[in-house]
């Protein structure tokens, strides 16, 4: 059986990266500097959403990187839930050497939620900053061996700070149309596919990929080949519209779970004349986990579906004709709530606001009780 499609189109080096130039220039002088100068490579924290391509980056950095002695390093996986004890990091350092990368998904996790966590979070810290670990057996620091961490994170505020201070950071995005037309493209051609020609059917698929490559390698192309090959269809506009209505997405990618979100915003704001709404409340409508939440807001934000500032998520005009709902209309009381500073409407409302002012008023604190408005 041949493999599956993620690997079959994996970048296999930095050159093959597409919209990371950036990226691509720090790693190659990150490595480059510390091999020429004899000195082993920072850690580095992995920042962006998932199917960015942090992960992709880390199998990079391990490929280029040597031990010592010239033979390729080794990338050692764990989560972060596995680091329970002082012991577990120890268990890790002995299985390493010198050069090798250590990946650690879940970071915010090393040391569980007790009271091992900051002893567990301490023996790291000095392992990275120092390459010495605390020896269990003597009580002792010893050197452990001078490898390059490496934390991927959707979410670097979850990490603390110590951890955040001792990494470069390294961000990955969600990916522009045209970026996601040329990853689309080489990996079309790596799976024996011909997308000459057509230009439609390309941006559709790119466009319905959420500006995230594995969404279009794993989902959309993957679900296309399929739909190619028991209709036998050729790659055109009709085939890529085809698998995406047998999959239920529309041509901005968004799945079942995006739209009931939507319409849950939807249904609480007209309820609640257009205030915007709380994690927690479209949490507990939902049901789903606060992290799912995260991604599905991420990418509504992206395309500006949704608007979020400290008062809440609000559906946009766009969000709303995404879903196929008449826009919200807002009540003025809470428009000025939303954002006193720039949405005062009526001439009244300004003319009481100068007087205020005038009057020696100087904050919204001040003004908004006055006017009738809650301060919020
Ligand atoms: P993450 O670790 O952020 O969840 P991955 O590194 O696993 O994401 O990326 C998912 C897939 O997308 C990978 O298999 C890789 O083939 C592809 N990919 C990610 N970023 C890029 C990129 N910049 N150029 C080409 N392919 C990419």
């Amino acid at each position: 059986m041949k493999e599956g499609i993620s690997t079959q189109v994996r970048p296999q080096t930095l050159d093959e990266l597409v919209g990371m130039d950036h990226n691509v220039n720090i790693i190659k002088y990150e490595i480059g500097g510390s091999q020429a100068l004899g000195e082993p490579l920072n850690s580095y924290m992995l920042v962006g959403p998932p199917g960015t391509g942090k992960s992709t980056i880390a199998t990079l950095i391990s490929s280029m990187t040597k031990r010592p002695n010239g033979m390729n390093s080794e990338v050692h996986k764990y989560l972060g839930s596995d680091i329970k004890e002082p012991d577990d990091l120890y268990d890790i350092a002995r299985n390493a050497e010198d050069g090798d990368v250590v990946y650690v998904e879940e970071a915010h996790s090393i040391g569980g939620g007790g009271r091992k966590k900051s002893e567990v979070q301490a023996i790291l810290l000095e392992w990275i900053e120092n390459h010495q670990i605390l020896n269990g057996a003597s009580f002792g620091l010893i050197n452990a061996p001078k490898v390059c961490f490496l934390f991927p994170t959707t979410n670097p505020g979850r990490l603390a700070s110590p951890l955040r201070n001792r990494c470069k950071m390294l961000h990955t995005h969600f990916y522009k149309l045209d970026d996601m037309k040329e990853i689309i493209t080489r990996a079309l051609t790596k799976v024996g596919i011909d997308s000459n020609q057509q230009e439609d059917a390309l941006t559709l698929l790119a466009k319905s990929s959420r500006g995230t490559p594995r969404t279009a390698i794993m989902h959309r192309i993957d679900a296309l080949r399929k739909v190619m090959a028991v209709d036998n269809l050729s790659f055109n506009l009709a085939s890529v519209d085809l698998s995406l209505k047998i999959h239920n997405i529309n041509e901005w990618g968004l799945e079942a779970n995006d739209i009931k979100y939507c319409h849950a915003i939807h249904r609480i704001m007209l309820e609640s004349n257009g205030r915007p709404v709380g994690k927690n409340t479209i949490r507990n409508i939902l049901g789903i986990e606060p992290d799912m939440i995260d991604v599905i807001e991420q990418y509504l934000q992206q395309i500006s579906a949704i608007a979020i500032d400290t008062r809440g998520r609000r559906l946009t005009d766009f969000g709303c004709r995404l879903i196929n709902v008449e826009p919200i209309e807002v009540s003025e009381f809470v428009t000025n709530i939303v954002n006193p500073q720039t949405r005062i409407t009526t001439e009244e409302t300004k003319e009481s606001i100068l007087e205020l002012i005038q009057n020696g008023c100087s904050t919204m604190k001040e003004i908004m009780p006055q006017i009738g408005m809650r301060y919020p």
